[in-house]
C-alpha cells in the first residue's frame, strides 16, 4: 500500500495539490497516494482523525480550516507559531506536527524563481489576513530593508505588526502616498472579488516587482493596475503553490522536488 496523504478543505475540488504531488511524487519515484478530502465546515477535526485512522501520512490544509489545523497540532514549528496557522500536518506515531510553509514557498518562488531578490529591498505587504501573516517571518529573515503592511483595516495591520517586532511599519492606503517600494506583495483576498486595493498611485519603484498570490483566474485587478503604473515585473501566485507544496513534501518525505517542470507544466495546462 502507499502511503496516504491529502489536502483537506471546503471547498476542495478546484485544489491544484493533488497534481503538483503526483508529478512530485514521480519525479522522485516516491511511492505515495494523494487525494482531495472534502471536509464539512463543522467537522475539521472528525475528518482529520478519520483519515489518520484510516493511515494518512499527512495533509495539506486550505481554506477554511488552516486556525483548526494549528490548534489540533500538538507539536508545531516555528513558521507555524508565528503564522498561527497550519498548511503541512504530518501524523508521526501518536504525534500531530503542525507546520506552515506558505511563506517559504512565496520567499522562494521570490528569489529562486523570480530572481527578485528581498534582502535589501523596500517591501510592501497588503493585506492583515492569514496569508498575510504566514508569509511575513520568512519575509523578515530575508532582511528588507523595510516592512510595510497595509489594511483596509488599519487597526489590524497595527496588531499584526505589533505581534512581530518593533520597526515593522502598519500603514494605511492612503498613507502610502508618495512612497515607492520594490516589491509588492498582495496578499488580500480582493483578486477574488475582481476587486482592487486602494492603492494610491506612484508606488512602484524602478524595477519594482508586483506580486499577486492569487492564480488561475488571469491578470488580477492588482496586476492589471501594477502594470499600468510601471512596474516592471509581474507575477502571480502558482508558483508560491508550486514551492510550498515543494517545502511540504520535503517534511513528509525528506526528499527535494525539482519545482521548475511542475510549474511549467500548470502554466501550460492552464493557458
Ligand atoms: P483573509 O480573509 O484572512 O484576509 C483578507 C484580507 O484581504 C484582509 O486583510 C482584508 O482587509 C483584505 N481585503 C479583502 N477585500 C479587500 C479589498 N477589496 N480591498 C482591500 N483589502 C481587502 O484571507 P487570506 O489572508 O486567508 O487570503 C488572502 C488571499 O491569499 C486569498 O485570495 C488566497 O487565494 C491567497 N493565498 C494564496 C496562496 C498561494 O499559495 N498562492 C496561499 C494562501 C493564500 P480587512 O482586514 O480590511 O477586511
Amino acid at each position: 500500500m502507499p502511503d496516504r496523504y491529502a489536502v483537506i478543505g471546503n471547498p476542495v475540488a478546484h485544489s491544484k495539490s493533488p497534481q503538483i504531488h503526483a508529478e512530485f511524487a514521480r519525479q522522485t519515484q516516491q511511492d505515495l497516494a494523494y487525494e482531495r478530502l472534502l471536509s464539512p465546515a463543522n467537522a475539521f477535526i472528525a475528518t482529520a482523525n478519520a483519515f489518520r485512522t484510516r493511515g494518512g501520512r499527512g495533509l495539506n490544509v486550505t481554506l477554511p480550516f488552516k486556525g483548526e489545523a494549528f490548534r489540533y497540532s500538538d507539536r508545531l514549528s516555528e513558521s507555524a507559531r508565528a503564522a498561527q496557522a497550519v498548511n503541512t500536518l504530518k501524523f508521526e506515531g501518536d504525534a500531530i506536527i503542525g507546520d506552515n510553509t506558505d511563506g517559504a514557498g512565496l520567499v522562494n518562488d521570490l528569489v529562486r524563481n523570480l530572481g527578485h531578490a528581498v534582502a535589501g529591498a523596500r517591501v510592501l505587504l497588503l493585506g492583515a489576513g492569514g496569508a498575510a501573516r504566514g508569509v511575513i517571518r520568512p519575509l523578515l529573515e530575508q532582511q528588507p530593508a523595510q516592512l510595510v503592511i497595509a489594511n483596509r483595516t488599519l487597526d489590524k495591520a497595527r496588531r499584526l505588526a505589533q505581534s512581530f517586532r518593533d520597526g515593522l511599519e502598519a500603514s494605511s492606503y492612503a498613507t502610502l502616498a508618495g512612497r515607492q517600494f520594490d516589491l509588492v506583495v498582495n496578499a488580500t483576498s480582493a483578486s477574488l472579488a475582481r476587486e482592487l486595493p486602494p492603492l494610491p498611485r506612484g508606488v512602484f519603484a524602478r524595477g519594482a516587482l508586483a506580486y499577486d498570490m492569487m492564480y488561475g483566474t488571469g491578470e488580477t485587478p492588482f496586476l492589471a493596475f501594477a502594470r499600468a503604473d510601471g512596474a516592471a515585473a509581474l507575477a502571480d501566485g502558482l508558483g508560491m503553490l508550486v514551492e510550498q507544496a515543494a517545502e511540504s513534501f520535503f517534511i513528509w518525505r525528506g526528499v527535494r522536488a525539482n519545482t521548475a517542470p511542475v510549474l511549467k507544466l500548470l502554466r501550460q495546462t492552464a493557458a
